[in-house]
């Protein structure tokens, strides 16, 4: 049997030199550096976790074709059925807006029963009646629907004091526009779709009113689930299913604005918006005009 190799190595004095002893050197600062960056290379992706960035919706021609044919679909339709195609077309992006009058009294009911967790705030001026803020939590007591109040910038004796007093005895417009349309604006803009109360036959500014539109104003899609009703359907309504309103309707005021500008109509006074800035040729805060940029055609 031949000698193992080593041993042979031995005999032979071939064999390998011993090798030196392995020693560990710390990494010298740059070399750390060095990997640290080749390291961060194969970092693993991160799950993106934040929601989609929300965009406001753009008027395109598809989406205003889509609005003409849903606001002709739903012309006939009863105004549960109309708050249903726009909870199920736009939420959550899908808000409504009340200044607790009998239509949003009446449509709050319907969303309590068609779709509850919709957001829907109020444009709290600073001037409006304590009866209307009591009715807010009566509301919210009994469909659980809590109406967000939402505030300009500038509480009430600030923005008097800013305008050496009260701006709606000598410009009602930019008062408006202020403490409603900016607020609105601002509102919007987290919004593709919001949901008004308001009838066509309550004015001449309100007789065009679609039951789905675009709003150019407040670039949003409107719906108008009560554009078709009368102010009897309204009432009708409220009774028959005893939906919570204003009190102050009962003592002669049947459209309820901020104490300031609203007064009690007179009997044989046949507009219902005659005791909204009396005396005055405005009628409209400017919510649902639509024309004007600022306060001027408000
Ligand atoms: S309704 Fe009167 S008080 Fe209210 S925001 Fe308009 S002008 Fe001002």
């Amino acid at each position: 049997m031949g000698k193992p190799a080593l041993a042979r190595q031995i005999c032979e004095g071939t064999e390998p030199a011993p090798r030196p002893s392995l020693r560990i050197y710390a990494p010298s600062a740059e070399m750390t550096a060095a990997a640290n960056v080749v390291l961060s290379e194969f970092a693993p992706v991160e799950q993106a976790t934040a929601e989609p960035a929300f965009r406001q919706l753009d008027p395109t021609p598809e989406l205003l074709a889509e609005l003409a044919d849903a606001s002709e679909r739903l012309e006939t339709a009863q105004p549960e059925e109309i708050i249903a195609w726009a909870h199920h077309r736009f939420a959550p992006h899908l808000t409504m807006a009340t200044a607790f009058g009998p239509e949003g009294c009446v449509i709050l009911s319907m969303l309590a029963k068609v779709a509850p967790e919709t957001y829907v705030f109020n444009l709290d001026t600073g001037y409006q009646f304590q009866e209307t803020l009591d009715l807010r939590d009566k509301i919210a007591r009994l469909y659980g629907i809590e109406v967000d109040m939402l505030q300009p910038e500038l509480t009430v004796p600030q923005y008097e004091a800013f305008h050496n007093g009260p701006l709606y005895k000598t410009n009602p417009n930019q008062c408006c526009f202020d403490r409603k349309i900016k607020v609105l604006r601002a509102a919007a803009t987290k919004h593709h779709a919001w949901m008004s109360g308001i009838r066509r036959d309550q004015s001449t500014d309100r007789a065009r009113a679609g039951i789905v539109e675009w709003d150019k104003k407040f670039n949003l899609v409107k719906i108008s689930p009560l554009a078709n009703w009368t102010k009897k359907d309204v009432w009708k309504l409220i009774l028959d299913e005893n939906i919570p309103y204003n009190p102050l309707h009962d003592q002669g005021f049947p459209s309820i604005g901020c104490w300031p500008c609203t007064r009690a109509v007179s009997e044989g006074e046949t507009d219902e918006r005659a005791g909204r800035w009396s005396g005055t040729a405005k009628t409209e805060c400017g919510l649902h005009t639509l024309e004007q940029q600022d306060g001027s055609g408000i």
